[in-house]
């Protein structure tokens, strides 16, 4: 069965930026996806469309095509009383707007009352190299497809979302 769209596919997976691993998969643990829903970086779903079970390619993702690119407005300065906790540079928070969505974000720098914090995503403007292997291609079950994401491994509701 080949990759396409309403398949859910696991995958093993290691990705490098700049030769350095920022992310892999846990052994026993693959990613499962829903493949046409963007529940993946495009750049990584087209290239895995049309692969069979067994197939390990190296796929290389241009910012455009992963986490876009770096956006230098989305550094900004906010004032220290905003945050409710201890804050470490580094670390990632979680801003909620008004109507309830959650952006992430990291503290570049602390200076006094000023704190330095960056909206882009982490990997924003980076090239993304994945080591990838498929593990399992199925069709999704309906509820899979509603939800817009792959369930248990029978594809049966365990989730609340
Ligand atoms: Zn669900």
């Amino acid at each position: 069965m080949n990759i396409s769209t309403d398949k859910v596919v696991e995958i093993e997976y290691t990705l490098t930026v700049d030769g350095e691993v920022v992310d892999q998969s846990e052994p026993g643990e693959p990613l499962a996806y829903l493949q046409g829903h963007g529940n993946i970086i495009p750049g990584l779903e087209t290239a895995l469309a049309g692969k069979v079970v067994g197939d390990h390619l190296q796929v290389t993702v241009s910012p455009e095509d992963g986490y876009g690119e770096r956006d230098d407005e989305a550094v900004q300065v906010i004032a220290r009383e905003d945050f409710d906790d201890d804050i470490e540079v580094g670390a990632t928070y979680f801003a909620q707007a008004e109507d309830g969505s959650v952006t992430p974000f990291t503290v570049m720098a602390l200076d006094g009352d000023d704190v330095t914090v960056d909206f882009n995503p982490p990997l924003a403007g980076e090239t993304l190299n994945f080591d990838v292997t498929i593990l399992s291609v199925r069709d999704a079950t309906p509820d899979e497809l509603s939800h817009g994401h792959p369930h248990g491994v029978d594809g049966m509701e365990d989730d609340e979302y």
